[in-house]
């Protein structure tokens, strides 16, 4: 039997996904689930998002053939450029697909969940675009940690919550998120970030961020004569940029899908954000997933350097994907993942998010053919991580010392 790696008309992965929800949330999220395709696959919202992904986020984003790094891992490395969208990642491409949903099903007001703060960043935008209501809840760890973030987003004229609540990252600011949600449905809409919460929102998110391989498609049949790669790799925390880089090659077994999520200090200790190595399963923010939780199922806390990756869950498709075999998953450290960031700065002028960053510590892992065609997404900038990588620079060895 084929796998099916897509969501079936149940909301479910595999025996992963659906929608287990507060019943005051039954409403808004049956409507989305009624709603969501027919918006995205009418004419109005394609021209739109379309026009939208083009003039204002800049796409297509460059596929850029990386020279010096392609001799040093032995491969044909092409780098997919989302760190050159506007504002700074490929949050963007979700935000305007999600907030052009909100106003066709009517809502005003708009909320969201960030860690690093580039998808707040990303939703405080749209809204300042369509002229929306924006309150972001971010935990106040990350608050703290990604402050240049919280200025753009209340420059942006976001409202931006800082959460006290649990370890005051981005799992806390989505069970925030949710209980906001829980007392406005009516006129809210949730902007989710990631292929996370509940039916249908990882499908929701895949779709959105899916242009990133089709664009790939294109640009490597024009750069090589071929519309796929040997391997695709990226880095994966809900799993939004992972899922658009794979998302048109997901049934083409000619392609290796190598995915990065953050150890942290390592898998072997209690600071790490590995969902698919050290989880089990369970339900978190309305999805049946992969969670790092303790024997009696209290959700544990995520760590790691990066705070686009610190979630202790991980999106169902993911986790129904990495079972089957379909994913391998590397579980890359902080350390490496510092190490890897400097690298791409100093051999091709590239300074990577340190999420991203946690991708491009994979490439040593790969043992590619020296002909193998690799695509690594670059998923966002480091402008927000550079405080983080100058901290560190004790662990860059020789591309520390300056
Ligand atoms: C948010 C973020 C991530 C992690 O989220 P995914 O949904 O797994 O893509 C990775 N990189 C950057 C730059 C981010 O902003």
């Amino acid at each position: 039997m084929k796998n099916n790696y897509f969501v079936d008309e149940n909301g479910f992965y595999g025996h992963f996904g659906g929608a287990y929800i507060p019943e005051i949330l039954y409403k808004c999220v049956h409507d989305l689930q009624e709603a969501y395709l027919p918006i995205i696959e009418s004419e109005d919202f394609k021209q739109e998002y379309r026009a939208l992904l083009r003039d204002y986020v800049g796409r297509p984003s460059p596929l850029y053939f990386a020279k010096r790094m392609s001799e040093r891992y032995g491969c044909q490395l092409y780098l997919k450029r989302e760190d050159l969208n506007h504002t700074g990642a490929h949050k963007i491409n979700n935000t305007i697909g999600q907030i052009l949903m909100a106003r066709k099903m009517g809502k005003t007001r708009i909320i969201a969940e960030t860690g690093a703060g580039q998808h707040g960043v990303a939703t405080a935008t749209v809204c300042a675009l369509m002229d929306m209501e924006c309150e972001i809840f971010m935990g106040k760890t990350d608050v703290e940690r990604q402050h240049t973030n919280v200025e753009r987003m209340r420059m942006l004229g976001a409202k931006v919550h800082p959460v006290t609540t649990g370890n005051m990252t981005l799992s806390d600011a989505c069970s925030e998120a949710i209980r906001d949600w829980c007392c406005h449905p009516r006129e809210t809409f949730y902007i989710v970030g990631s292929t996370m919460g509940p039916h249908p929102y990882p499908d929701i998110v895949a779709r959105m961020q899916s242009v990133i391989s089709e664009e790939i498609k294109q640009q490597l049949l024009e750069k090589t004569g071929r519309d796929y790669p040997d391997c695709l790799v990226a880095c994966i925390g809900g799993g939004s940029n992972a899922a658009g880089t794979i998302y048109h090659y997901i049934d083409d077994e000619r392609v290796k899908i190598v995915l990065a999520e953050a150890a942290g200090h390592g898998i072997d200790t209690d600071y790490t954000a590995a969902t698919m190595h050290c989880g089990t399963e369970g339900i978190l923010h309305g999805a049946r997933t992969l969670v790092m939780q303790t024997d009696d199922g209290q959700i544990k806390e995520a760590f790691t350097i990066s705070a686009g990756l610190d979630y202790p869950g991980i999106g169902p498709m993911h986790a129904n994907m990495a079972e089957k075999g379909r994913t391998k998953v590397l579980a890359i450290t902080d350390d490496e993942a510092i190490m890897a960031g400097y690298e791409l700065t100093r051999m091709e002028g590239i300074i990577p998010a340190i999420e991203s960053a946690h991708a491009i510590a994979a490439l040593k892992y790969l043992k590619p053919a020296p002909d193998d065609v690799v695509v690594l997404t670059v998923s966002g900038r480091g402008d927000k991580d550079v405080e983080t990588y100058l901290n560190n620079k004790e662990k860059a060895g020789d591309y520390g010392k300056f």
